[in-house]
């Protein structure tokens, strides 16, 4: 026998079979809410006006494509640091690219267990699916709170709260810093204020997943509340992803972040960590970001086209509440929200209405073309 006689098969991803079945359905008004990327009002993901600009010039000026070293693009990373972090005193940062958002926080998880294996952390749920086997993976323990309850649409503070005044000193709280996946459901600026020093006087270590920054209110609102998480915390760790608001998803574009004293002793195992994991990250998606923000006019056309992206999603937010105030989508920000609905309830979406969302009812908000919204609206109002 062999070894891998002792494999099982795994389930595919529900997400990818319903791409399937939205690609084999014939019928022509069908709506597509499930796959996660950002569609303008022509239903497409059209590759960014600076990012063919800096494809450009990276086909017309590079010299070389000789290894970099694990930390990947290092001037990428510095460019990033203000859009971040804004003020931040360098000397308490250290940092790598990564293969997207995804190697950010395995690179960050495998960093934790690093430090201390079995390490405990905290979560919110529902939240991103895969965040729940990439933890488990690098040997971390994950203990679920409640952060949001569909059927009242409510972020549930209180409940953060309490799980963070039960945790034990050195637990980590996974955060999302914005447009959270799947509800959108995100703290306000006070709830950040509260919860900032809440995390440092129970001697929580902070993870922040930053994947959206730039789509929920603005590049610096989006960040606000990884800002007062590191005015307030000795260590912070920043998982970053630059595949949604550069609209790079496959060149898998991304960086952790350490804001720390000791940010050589971090930097020296993200490298080794690195190493055993990728050698080094894929240079292209970073090489495109760093060109951008290398130029102040392709910077501020990045901006400019960030900030119409995340204008379309509120304006289909609005036009659906304006269309049937039943469907409230504007207490969430991003491209998600979360729609309280039965499974036999989105599976007559699905079948009767040619609706597709996600099994937990996860909405893609920018799936939405104008023309869409009144037969999104009153499918969703005949179900229920
Ligand atoms: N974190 C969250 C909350 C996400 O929704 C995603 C992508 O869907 C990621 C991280 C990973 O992003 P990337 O595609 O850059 O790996």
């Amino acid at each position: 026998g062999s070894i891998l006689d002792g494999l099982c098969a795994q389930p595919a991803d529900p997400l990818l079979a319903l791409i399937g079945m939205f690609r084999d359905d014939p019928r022509p008004g069908k709506i597509d809410m499930g796959v996660g990327v950002y569609r303008d009002a022509d239903g497409k993901t059209p590759v960014m006006a600076a990012v063919k600009a800096a494809e450009a010039i990276l086909l017309k000026d590079q010299q070389t494509k000789s290894y970099l070293g694990p930390e990947g693009d290092a001037r990428f990373a510095e460019l990033l640091t203000p859009i971040i972090f804004g003020d931040v005193d360098a000397a308490r940062l250290c940092g790598v690219q990564t293969p997207g958002g995804t190697g950010a926080l395995r690179l960050g998880a495998e960093l934790l267990a690093r430090g201390r294996a079995g390490t405990r952390v905290l979560v919110g749920t529902p939240t991103w699916p895969n965040h729940v086997p990439l933890m488990e993976a690098a040997g971390l323990k994950l203990v679920p709170f409640k952060h949001f309850d569909v059927a009242t649409q409510a972020l549930c503070f209180d409940e953060t709260l309490a799980a963070i005044n039960a945790a034990e000193r050195g637990d980590v709280i996974l955060l999302h810093g914005c447009c959270h996946n799947p509800t959108g459901a995100d703290y306000t600026v006070e709830q950040w204020n509260t919860l900032a020093p809440l995390i440092a006087e129970r001697g929580l270590l902070p993870f922040v997943d930053l994947a959206y920054q730039g789509l929920g209110h603005g590049l610096d609102a989006d960040a606000a509340g990884l800002r007062a998480v590191v005015a307030h915390n000795p260590e912070v760790l920043v998982a970053y992803s630059c595949d949604k608001n550069f609209g790079l998803y496959r060149e898998r574009v991304g960086a952790l972040f350490v804001v720390s004293d000791r940010a050589e002793l971090i930097q020296s195992n993200l490298l080794a960590l690195a190493r055993a994991n990728w050698s080094m990250p894929p240079d292209h998606g970073a090489a495109i970001v760093r060109t951008i923000l290398d130029s102040p006019e392709l910077t501020a056309s990045w901006r400019a086209e960030l900030d119409a992206m995340r204008l379309r999603i509120l304006g289909v937010r609005e036009a659906v509440a304006a269309h049937d105030p039943a469907i409230d989508l504007t207490r969430q920000s991003g491209m998600f929200s979360m729609l309280s609905l039965s499974t036999e309830q989105i599976r007559a979406l699905r079948e009767v209405h040619a609706v597709y969302m996600a099994g937990s009812g996860r909405i893609n908000v920018a799936g939405l073309t104008p023309d869409a919204i009144p037969a999104f609206a009153a499918a969703v109002a005949a179900v229920r």
